[in-house]
C-alpha cells in the first residue's frame, strides 16, 4: 500500500544519481535494510543539506510507492558523528562496519539488536576514535553483528563433535572451534584468540578487550570464514 511512514535509520552508503539526486542505502530501526531516493538532494539549497551521507543517524519520513526504492520526503539529524568524520582511523572503521551491515543484513525485517549495535559503535567511534577504531573493538563489533544476524561462531565446545576439551583449532565450515580430532578442515586457533572472542561477545562493546596483531588476525579469520560458509558473504578485513 503506497503511503508515508517515519523511521530512524543510519546511512550506510550514499550514491549520486542522475542530475541532482542521491540514492541512499539505509539501515533502519523499523524496516531493516531500505533503499531510498532523495530527489534534488545534491542541489546547493536542498532541504536535506549534507545529512544524507554515510554514518549520519537520522529521523526520516519515507514515501513508499510501487517501486523498489522509497522516496525521502523528510530528514532530520539525530547524530552527525562530526568527530568520527575528522578522524582517519575512525572513518575507516565506520566504513567497514557499515559495509559489514550492508553485506550481512539484506532483509527488510527489523533487527533491533543489529540496529542498536550499529548506532552504539558509531557513537563510540565518535566519542573515542583512538580506542574504538582499534582492532579489539572493531572485531567485537563484527562478532556481535554476526550474533545479531544469527551466525555467531560456536565457541563453547567442538562445533563438529561437541567435545569440550582440547579446542585448538577453528573451522569456518563447522562454524566454530574444533577439537584435536576434528581439526582437519580448520586452522590453529590460539588460546588467547579463543578467549578474546568469548570475552568480546560477553562484554559490552564499550569494554571490548584489546588485542595484539596475531590474536586479531586469528579472530578476524574465524569470523570471516564462519560468515563465508554460513551466511555466504565475504567481508573486508575488520582491522
Ligand atoms: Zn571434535
Amino acid at each position: 500500500m503506497p503511503g508515508s511512514f517515519k523511521t530512524e535509520a543510519v546511512v550506510l552508503r550514499s550514491i549520486r544519481y542522475g542530475e541532482a539526486d542521491r540514492v541512499v542505502h539505509l539501515y533502519s530501526a523499523t524496516r531493516g535494510r531500505i533503499g531510498a531516493i532523495a530527489k534534488g538532494s545534491r542541489r546547493p539549497k536542498s532541504r536535506f543539506g549534507g545529512r544524507l551521507e554515510p554514518f549520519f543517524r537520522l529521523n526520516l519520513v519515507l514515501y513508499e510507492g510501487r517501486g523498489e526504492l522509497f522516496t525521502v520526503t523528510g530528514a532530520s539529524t539525530l547524530d552527525g558523528h562530526a568527530r568520527l568524520r575528522s578522524n582517519g582511523p575512525a572513518l575507516g572503521a565506520a566504513g567497514r562496519a557499515c559495509d559489514a551491515v550492508l553485506r550481512l543484513l539484506d532483509s527488510g525485517e527489523p533487527n533491533p539488536a543489529a540496529y542498536n549495535l550499529l548506532c552504539n559503535y558509531l557513537g563510540l567511534l565518535d566519542a573515542d576514535p583512538a580506542v574504538t577504531s582499534a582492532p579489539g573493538a572493531a572485531l567485537a563489533f563484527r562478532l556481535k553483528l554476526a550474533l545479531a544476524a544469527g551466525f555467531s561462531p560456536e565457541l563453547a565446545s567442538c562445533a563438529s563433535c561437541g567435545e569440550g576439551e582440547h579446542l585448538a583449532a577453528f573451522s569456518g565450515a563447522a562454524g566454530g572451534v574444533v577439537c584435536a580430532s576434528c581439526e582437519g578442515g580448520g586452522f590453529p586457533l590460539s588460546e588467547e584468540a579463543h578467549r578474546y572472542m568469548v570475552d568480546a561477545l560477553a562484554r559490552p562493546l564499550s569494554e571490548a578487550p584489546a588485542v595484539g596483531q596475531r590474536v586479531a588476525a586469528q579472530a578476524d579469520r574465524a569470523v570471516t570464514e564462519t560468515l563465508e560458509h554460513h551466511a555466504h558473504v565475504r567481508l573486508r578485513a575488520a582491522a
